[in-house]
């Protein structure tokens, strides 16, 4: 059923001019873009976000890189969003992610992997808390007849 899930597209897809080609990808999929912005992470934010790799050894890298330049952040909605997003990204390792995939297509490094999505239900709903505030999401309609059966 409908879903929220956060994505983040990481500086080297800003660096790179790919921001709207990504974006446009969830949008001909059939997500609906329900919030966005530009920002810059702090340190703080880095730590929150990637607290399960904290102590990994290239978390110092990971920490510069994502605060390093701005990253564009969004709120998709849609039908199943959150496992679909992470199929429409690909694996971490862009090196062996299929082609077809977002990060398959634009990327050949772990590191270096153009976007974040949200992995679980439950990371989706901490992870929109903690880039976007309840006014920055917008309800508005689209006429979805196109999209999907009555019944899905
Ligand atoms: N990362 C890295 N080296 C690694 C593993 C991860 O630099 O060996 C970075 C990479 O940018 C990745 C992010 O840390 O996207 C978060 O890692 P996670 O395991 O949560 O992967 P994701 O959910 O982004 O696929
Ligand atoms: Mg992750």
């Amino acid at each position: 059923m409908k879903e929220r899930t956060l994505l983040l597209i990481k500086p080297d897809a800003i660096q790179r001019g790919l921001t709207g080609e990504i974006l446009a990808r969830f949008e001909r999929k059939g997500f609906k873009i329900i919030g966005l912005k530009m920002l810059h992470v702090s340190k703080e934010l880095s730590k929150e976000h990637y607290a399960h790799l904290v102590d990994k050894p290239f978390y110092h890298d990971l920490e510069k890189f994502i605060t390093n330049q701005p990253i564009v952040a969004a709120v998709v909605e849609g039908k199943e969003a959150v496992e679909v997003t992470r199929l429409i990204v690909g694996p971490t390792n862009a090196s062996k992610a299929p082609g077809g995939t977002i990060r398959g297509d634009f990327s050949n490094s772990t590191s270096r992997n153009v976007i974040h999505a949200s992995d679980s239900k439950e990371t989706a709903e901490k992870e929109i808390k903690r880039f976007f505030k309840p006014n920055e999401l917008f309800e508005y309609k689209l006429n979805e007849t196109f999209l999907y059966a009555s019944d899905e």
